[in-house]
């Protein structure tokens, strides 16, 4: 074809279909909000734009490696991590003391804690996001108060919004002082009436003259706020602080509403008022409000200067990323593994019915959940965190496993206390689930509440900016250049509709032959998921595409339906983790029946997302023939077998590598007056007695019953010389462990 005809063909298609396609695409886009906008372009698109793209390229993801510590990071954890976590006594520090020790806070700012994001420059460790991560993660597993304490500074506050905006002089003032802990920072965002909705914020500032520390006329600005639930609020030194600006009296130039800025204010500033607290189900981890009344600061105080006038909401979401990916599902990660060591060696340790509980099928349930998931939370915790130290900045991802990791420490804490029965439910020193089960809803509520991120932001988020085609879709709906906008429109709904067929062809044709045609190389059984998950994958991109044209601009109040959509994205997500851990590890076989469990879990919970999806799409019709494409033989996945669950649940209450591997990274004491470490010595006492227990009770059924208890059973079963001498100390060994781990505290009446 010659450039006349090429071009008669273009403006003939733009005439009379791509251009009346982009007329109704305009009209029906409902418009964004600047806060939308600014929160929709932090962060960039890494594994979840694969997922979106229905063909995921596996060998992309299989050629990352895996995050590691370097040397001083590794001594950090062996060192200082390690006393810290003995120096711990969380009944004491939640329940005598309501805070940490003094002499804990004093170790925690000279050795740096507090400035693990800060750059080597400014005196800080300047650690890996891993490192980072593997730090709180061990704190959690002996106090969330503390591992609270240490996660705040480095994860969105002063700290990180210094580095990335503030002034030269803002940052060699303050980062020095924060990364040995002269300073300690908060950062304050929500207010009583702006929750969720943080950009709606009703703190405000007016820009103003006024003499300031004995200079005149100062350029500044009088501020009004009134906070709350700011974690370390009451022993801030300095409080990073978010309101709208503006400026009636045009002090700085024509505009009036200059929108939110964050400014640091030293907590001694008169008219601060910080210090009281707030009680977060007694963790007690420093949280409380704070509030200022028309309190006067120069705009030198504003983080950036005044060049960041304006510009918080964005300095705020595009910093949001690498703490949300670590803090919570760090320490998340760290109640699996918890659970996992310390509540396994409790189902093995603890006997009814004469058996361990672990080994009874009810409980073998719950201990596959708390092992299943604890692999499925530490693979995609490690697999993100390698990306953000590969310099990634996965807001969608970073959504997802903040959501899901919660989600799951929600669930292995729930097993764990059903598990303990009433050894659970007394809390005391003994107990090492109780404070964790109180963490788990101010985990759920932080850093985004869970309900809103799976609802509103994994998917509304991810279907933007990951999805191949929309954002440039609306990109080219946004230019204001006419031409131009109707050009890459039609550049990028031409592929989109190419990529619409394309799914649907795949969908089906994968649906049909149960995913054995789809192309990835790789050895059984791995190759055999990354099949499904591709055909999870088209059918996924597909349903978006379907929702995104069926529903427009109301899928974004359809949060039922987008909340579904989010779900299948993010077990895609969580199933690709769980098999790239696997190949990290070098593929032990000892550790299939845990990556099996989980990928099938995720595949399940995909594929009932979508079918979820489809039962609820208002349109009927589309729903019906959608329904045809992705499940034509009906759904194929079933959840992890009984048989599955057994040999998981094994894992967790027999010595392993597989075990071993699954809780890396736990501070396990070194004594036994601590439960931890009793529960370590219980399981090993009892696993080397198991045999010797065996032999006794299976021996006894001959012996006369006896009231006397097990010195009695001993002394019959050696004088008929059904057990040795040996074996009747293991057994008392064990006993004498078992009998200690199974006591609960208690307290005197008055409880004093
Ligand atoms: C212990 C603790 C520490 C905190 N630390 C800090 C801090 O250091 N700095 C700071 O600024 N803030 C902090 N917060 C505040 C925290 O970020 C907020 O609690 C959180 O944003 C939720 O706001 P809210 O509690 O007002 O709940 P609300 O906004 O009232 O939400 C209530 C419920 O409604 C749901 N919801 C709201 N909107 C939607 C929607 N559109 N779609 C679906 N569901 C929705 C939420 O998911 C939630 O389940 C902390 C909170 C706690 C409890």
């Amino acid at each position: 074809m010659n450039d006349s005809s090429t071009s008669s063909t273009k403006s003939w298609r733009q005439r009379w279909i791509t251009g009346p396609i982009f007329k109704l695409f305009k009209s029906v886009t409902p418009r964004m909000s600047q806060t939308e906008k600014e929160a929709l372009e932090a962060g960039n698109v890494w594994w979840d734009g694969e997922l979106f793209s229905g063909r995921p390229k596996w060998r992309r993801l299989r050629d990352l490696a895996p995050p590691h510590l370097s040397t001083e990071e590794q001594a950090f954890i062996d060192g200082p991590v390690n006393t810290v976590c003995a120096m711990l006594d969380d009944w004491k520090i939640t329940n005598e003391d309501y805070d940490l020790p003094t002499d804990v806070w004093q170790y925690l700012k000279d050795n740096g804690f507090f400035s693990m994001i800060i750059p080597k420059k400014y005196g800080g460790l300047e650690f890996s996001a891993f490192a980072h991560s593997e730090v709180v993660l061990k704190i959690s597993t002996r106090s969330v108060s503390a591992a609270v304490t240490v996660m705040v500074p480095n994860s969105l506050g002063p700290g990180k919004l210094l580095q990335e905006y503030g002034t030269e002089e803002q940052k060699n003032h303050y980062l020095p002082r924060l990364a040995k802990g002269l300073d300690i920072p908060c950062f304050a965002l929500t207010s009583p009436h702006a929750g969720s909705d943080a950009g709606a914020i009703p703190d405000y500032a007016i820009v103003c003259k006024q003499d300031f520390d004995g200079e005149k006329d100062v350029l500044g600005m009088r501020v009004t706020w009134n906070k709350r639930y700011i974690t370390l609020g009451p022993v801030a030194t300095i409080l990073g602080l978010a309101f709208k600006l503006y400026d009636p009296e045009h002090l700085l130039g024509e505009e009036e509403n200059l929108g939110i800025t964050l400014a640091l204010i030293p907590t001694d500033t008169p008219g601060v008022n910080i210090g009281r607290r707030h009680m977060p189900l007694n963790l007690v981890f420093m949280n409380g409000p704070n509030s200022g009344d028309d309190v006067f600061m120069p705009l030198d105080w504003i983080i950036g200067g005044q060049a960041r006038i304006g510009q918080g909401w964005r300095m705020l979401v595009e910093c949001l990323t690498d703490g949300r990916a670590i803090s919570l599902p760090s320490l998340s990660v760290g109640a699996g593994k918890l659970a996992a060591r310390g509540i396994g060696a409790y189902s093995r340790i603890r006997t009814q019915f004469k058996l361990p509980i672990g080994k009874f099928e009810g409980v073998e349930e719950a201990l596959a959940r708390i092992g299943g998931l604890t692999y499925m939370m530490d693979a995609a915790r490690i697999m993100t965190i390698g990306a953000l130290d590969r310099g990634e900045k996965p807001s969608v991802i970073s959504a997802i496993v903040k959501y899901h990791l919660t989600e799951g420490m929600r669930k292995i804490v729930n097993d764990s206390m059903d598990i303990q029965g009433g050894a659970g439910i007394c809390l005391g020193p003994r107990n090492i689930m109780g404070r964790v089960y109180q963490a788990v809803p101010i985990s759920i509520t932080v850093e985004g509440a869970n309900i809103l991120t799976r609802t509103m932001i994994i998917f509304g988020q991810g279907a933007i900016r990951s999805h191949p085609f929309v954002f440039k879709e609306l990109e080219a709906i946004g230019n204001d250049d006419p031409e131009q906008s109707l050009d890459n429109f039609e550049r990028a709904f031409i592929g989109h509709v190419k990529f619409i067929i394309t799914n649907v062809a795949r969908s089906l044709f994968h649906g049909l032959t149960a995913s054995l045609f789809v192309m990835v190389l790789g050895k059984k059984p791995i190759r055999r998921y990354h099949q499904h998950l591709t055909r999870i994958s088209a059918a996924f991109a597909l349903m978006t595409d379907i929702a995104l044209m069926t529903l427009g601009g109301a899928l974004k109040r359809k949060e039922k339906l987008s909340g579904r959509l989010g779900d299948t994205l993010s077990y895609l997500y969580l199933a690709s983790a769980t098999l790239k851990h696997f190949e990290d590890n070098g593929c032990p076989k000892e550790e299939l029946p845990l990556v099996h469990w989980a990928t099938r879990y995720c595949l399940y919970k995909a594929q009932n997302s979508l079918h979820g999806l489809l039962q609820n799409l208002p349109n009927r019709p589309v729903a019906w023939i959608a329904r045809f494409i992705i499940f034509p033989l009906g759904r194929h996945f079933s959840p992890p077998s009984d048989m599955l669950g057994h040999q998981v649940a094994n894992i967790l209450i027999t010595p392993s590598e597989a075990r071993d591997r699954l809780t890396k990274g736990l501070y396990v004491p070194d004594n036994t007056t601590d439960t931890m470490g009793k529960l370590e010595d219980g399981f090993d006492k009892v696993i080397i007695a198991d045999h010797a227990e065996k032999k006794l009770y299976r021996g006894l059924k001959d012996c006369k019953p006896s009231y006397k208890g097990l010195e009695d059973l001993i002394k019959q079963a050696l004088d008929k010389n059904i057990i040795s001498e040996e074996d009747a100390i293991l057994i008392r060994d064990a006993d004498k462990a078992r009998t200690d781990i199974i006591q609960v505290d208690d307290f005197a009446k008055d409880y004093k």
